[in-house]
């Protein structure tokens, strides 16, 4: 609750303040993206963040994304973009990720199929 208008980058830290023309840019809702994105944070407690807290709270500055992730005007990431520049932390290994996303169950029954053989 103390901290409501304090976006900041999950990244580096940065904090985005009401003037500031930092450029940040929310969690993506798509599962396969969202999970490089906390891969990229080198977070382990966002691994059990469900996805769409992720989307609603949780920002990426523009410092780790690289030109061409920037559409033409700069003020906006295309679908594809992945935070890859200027990580603060080593990546989180793919085990950690095995089972990201944990809380999209929609989502994940629709993928579920192609992983998840070893219960
Ligand atoms: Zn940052």
């Amino acid at each position: 609750m103390e901290s409501r208008n304090c976006r900041k980058c999950e990244i580096c830290g940065e904090r985005k303040l009401p003037k500031s023309g930092l450029f940040l840019a929310k969690f993506p809702l798509d599962p396969d993206r969202c999970r490089l994105w906390v891969k990229a944070t080198g977070n382990e407690d966002l691994v059990n963040v469900p996805i769409e807290k992720l989307h609603q709270l949780k920002y990426a500055c523009g410092a780790h994304f690289v030109n061409e992730y920037f559409n033409a005007k700069g003020n906006r990431l295309v679908d594809t973009a992945v935070p890859t520049e200027c990580l603060a932390k080593p990546p989180l290994s793919d085990d950690l990720l095995a089972e990201f996303p944990l809380h999209v169950k929609s989502y994940y029954d629709k993928k579920s199929a192609k992983k998840r053989t070893s219960e």
